[in-house]
């Protein structure tokens, strides 16, 4: 009945065996055109340090961590143990009513890097959920307070924010938001900070226009009244949408609006937090500090699903006013501080401590930006951004259609031993923390040779 059912499907013209699928037709693949990857899949079979190993056998170099994540490198041995060490010790306790020591030992140590007061730490299964849950914190906070009139959320034009309602609905991605109609009310969004014909190929922060681009929210606030706004949510730097890197003053001058007005600022740092800027969360790097962040990716390495967000001690003792016998947030979900995930992250945290690994970023991030600026120049390259270990490289769009010469780029440095990103026209890199410079040259030589060799 099984082969009945399936045998007109796409099949895969490999010997079937215990890494090969012979039908890749049932699988809906998050973010991928389905048709065309299963005319021409790209499977990843096993994966170790900076290199991932193809199903035909090729070694391919990780540039973009997963997908921003793996910033330790793959199965790190430390990490691998004390998930393997944990399954067999406790699979599963609930977290309602309930705790596991590792849950607690892990908030404290995070409450340890974060910065200054954000002392508390609720955990989440993802990027997406960790926005969510902190959007609703933010509400719940100002309800505590006796303001339930601060209900909007102010997001940003090409921003990313997962996939969630609220995280869709603050979110700024075009293709993201149409599709689904119908998203939260009382949303609005700041400008986004890409400004090309000022700051096009600068390296690292861009120099122009960041007070202006935050002064957006000076405008909303007009528009709306302070009174009634409850949170601003960004990514400190916007990587999903081809990383756009805050110009200078921009963050800053976005967190005293906030604070003038009694907004929230959110931090999104699910990609930027845990070494990828070189510093523990973009937080430091920029020395402006939100009342919520949000973490996940990096946060277990990339092992075991997890996110989480850290808040303000402001925020969490306005919450803990009420009566002790009763919930104080009416929110969590079955998996918040599961113990394989605390097990994989009080891990992590661990590598990346005694590797050095955000050090060891912050040491290689001038060879990485001299790297990626040097395919200025190439043709159809019409700009160069980055920041820590990311860059986007933006090609011009070709007259066949929208991101088809970005795929065929990162097509061809797949086939050339390379995984990259590519989101619009954009080209990201963000290798694992633990590249070296010989991976860094090589990288940028099989994407200029890609830029060089396509239409
Ligand atoms: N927020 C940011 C800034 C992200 O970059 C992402 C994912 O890339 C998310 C949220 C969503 O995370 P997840 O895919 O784990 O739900």
């Amino acid at each position: 009945m099984f082969e009945a059912k399936h045998q007109d499907q796409q099949v895969l013209n490999v010997e079937v065996g215990k890494n090969n699928p012979n039908n890749l037709e049932p699988f809906w693949m998050p973010f991928t055109p389905n048709r065309r990857f299963k005319k021409n899949p790209k499977l990843i079979v096993s994966a170790k340090d900076m290199h991932y190993t193809s199903i035909d056998g090729r070694k391919i170099l990780d540039g973009s961590a997963g997908l921003w994540c793996v910033n330790a490198g793959h199965c790190r041995p430390r990490i691998v143990e004390a998930v393997k060490n944990q399954v067999e010790e406790m699979d599963y306790t609930a977290l309602f009513q309930f705790g596991h020591p590792k849950a607690f030992t892990l908030a404290s140590k995070l409450t340890e890097m974060l910065p200054h007061d954000i002392d508390n730490v609720f955990y989440t299964n993802s990027g997406s959920e960790a926005v969510d849950t902190a959007l609703k914190i933010a509400l719940a906070y100002h309800n505590a307070k006796g303001d339930s009139k601060r209900y909007r959320l102010i997001g940003r034009s090409r921003g990313y924010h997962g996939v969630g309602f609220g995280g869709m609905s603050v979110g700024g991605m075009v293709a993201n938001r149409k599709q689904f109609t119908n998203h939260l009310p009382g949303v609005d969004h700041l400008q986004h900070t890409h400004i090309p014909e000022l700051n096009a190929f600068s390296a690292g922060q861009p120099e122009n226009g960041g007070v202006e681009k935050a002064n957006s929210l000076i405008d909303l606030i007009a528009l709306h009244d302070a009174s009634t706004i409850a949170a601003v949510i960004v990514e400190p730097v916007a990587c999903s949408t081809g990383v756009l890197v805050p110009p200078v003053g921009y963050l800053e001058r976005l967190r005293e609006i906030c604070s003038e007005n009694g907004i929230l600022l959110i931090f999104d740092e699910v990609i930027c937090g845990f070494g990828r800027l070189g510093t523990a969360f973009a937080s430091d790097k920029f020395n402006v500090i939100p009342d919520i962040m949000t973490m996940a990716k990096g946060i277990t390495n990339a092992t075991v699903p997890m996110g989480a967000v850290g808040t303000h001690k402001n925020i969490y003792d306005t919450l803990m006013n009420g009566p002790e016998h009763l919930v104080e947030l009416f929110h969590g979900y079955t998996y918040s501080g599961h113990p394989l995930a605390c097990a994989a992250s009080l891990a992590t945290l661990e590598e990346y401590e005694s590797e050095n690994v955000f050090e060891r970023a912050k040491s290689i991030e001038k060879k990485f930006e001299n790297s990626a600026h040097s395919l200025k120049g190439l043709k159809n390259v019409i700009d160069i951004r980055n920041i820590g270990l990311v860059a986007g490289i933006e090609l011009a769009t070709r007259e066949d259609g929208l991101t088809k010469r970005a795929y065929d780029v990162f097509d061809f440095c797949f086939k050339e031993g390379l995984m990259v990103r590519f989101t619009g026209e954009t080209i990201c890199v963000s290798p694992p923390l633990i590249v070296n410079e010989d991976e860094i040259d090589q990288m940028f030589s099989i994407i200029s040779e890609s830029i060089l060799s396509v239409k």
